[in-house]
């Protein structure tokens, strides 16, 4: 399996703690992908740049994360190479961070128009790569709840293909997200209603968004699971032994499709595009964090707002929380419609899915829901 190479090539068995030059050599190699990816990027604009997303960008300050990431690469890297023996990582880091800087580094012309034709999202992969992973990993490493648990855990590789295969299509899938909402809205046309909430304080309506969504949100998720042929799809976003940030991208794109395009239909009909837009933002963030390898909380709020535990809740194969915790940001959503389980300070100890034949790989698994062997 290609994750056990990668494994073999860039691991060994020295210590992994601070200050043995894995973290460095780790950075090294990530830093100098990503730069190497971002050169691609200003090389071919056209192909490897979203349309959609370019009049938001600042082209001097994406040329100054890449002079970053390429200085980056090279000062791990160096750190790397004099604390560790192995010195594969650091290497891998300073020669792509090498190439991006004799590729032109992050000085390259845009040349040409550019047109707004399909797409490759690399910049937006690349870009939302190093985003989720400067918020979430130093949290996971730092504080984590399960302190044995590593970030190349067993499937990681198949996690970060997962999250490569709904960034990379980014043009289809927003267009077949958008699509049930967008012809819905365009028959039956609700604007009284959208121009009633415009008039309310933007925090307010903010707080509605989150309500509406997670209320849509529980009730797709909930007949995700409880009819047969729509569970094969989000059985494989069970299928994780392990919780991480990175777990929480392993999703069939059938089940990611519905659940986001459902939920986006009363959005569309009862908020602006502002409010939608901040609240897609929060809900990539929130989502994501609770499945992050983290341990903290603060109690209080914890009836009230949806921490990692909660949601980890929802991924353990222990029977007595099977089929509970279906929202994604107010546990007390779980409370009112009876499927709330959360026994204080305790984690799971165990999670996936019971007796499954579910595949390891990403296409396995993609061909998964289509074939006739049984979920559980
Ligand atoms: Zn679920
Ligand atoms: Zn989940």
């Amino acid at each position: 399996m290609l994750e056990q190479k990668v494994n073999e090539i860039f691991g060994d068995a020295e210590p992994t703690g601070f200050g043995t030059g894995w973290w460095s050599g780790v950075l090294s190699a990530f830093f100098g992908l990503l730069a190497f990816g971002a050169v691609i990027c200003l090389h071919f604009p056209n192909v490897l740049s979203t349309p959609e997303l370019r009049p938001y960008y600042s082209l001097p300050v994406i040329r100054m994360l890449i002079q970053a990431v390429i200085a980056g690469a090279i000062v791990f890297g160096v750190i790397s190479a004099m604390l560790r023996r192995k010195k594969v990582l650091a290497l891998t880091g300073m020669s792509f961070s090498l190439a991006a800087t004799l590729l032109g580094g992050s000085s390259v012309p845009i040349n040409g128009e550019l047109t707004n034709g399909p797409a490759i999202g690399l910049d937006w992969f690349l870009l939302d790569m190093l985003l989720v992973t400067l918020i979430f990993s130093p949290i996971e490493v730092l504080w984590p709840a399960y302190p044995k648990q590593s970030v190349f855990r067993s499937e990681w590789l198949n996690d970060i293909v997962y999250f490569l295969s709904t960034h990379l299509p980014i043009q289809l899938t927003s267009f077949l997200i958008l699509l049930p909402a967008t012809q819905l809205t365009a028959i039956l046309n609700l604007s009284s209603v959208t121009g009633q909430i415009t008039r309310l304080p933007w925090l307010v309506q903010f707080f509605l968004a989150v309500l509406v969504a997670d209320l849509a949100e529980y009730w797709i998720h909930r007949a995700l699971h409880m009819v047969p042929w729509l569970w094969r799809f989000h059985a494989i976003h069970h299928s994780s032994k392990a919780l991480d940030w990175i777990a929480g991208s392993r999703a069939h794109i059938v089940d990611d499709l519905l659940i986001r395009g459902l939920m986006l239909i009363p959005m569309m009909f009862a908020f602006s595009q502002d409010i939608i837009v901040a609240y897609l933002l929060f809900v990539t963030i929130h989502a994501t964090w609770a499945h992050t390898n983290f341990g903290p909380s603060i109690k209080w709020l914890e009836p009230y707002l949806i921490f990692p535990r909660f949601h980890h809740w929802h991924h353990t194969s222990q029977k007595e929380s099977i089929d509970k915790n279906f929202a994604i940001h107010f546990p007390w959503i779980d409370k009112l419609f009876g499927t709330y389980y959360y026994p204080e300070d305790r984690w799971p100890d165990t999670y996936g899915l019971h007796n499954q034949p579910i595949p390891a790989g990403f296409w396995g698994q993609t061909f998964y829901p289509f074939t006739r062997t049984k979920a559980r």
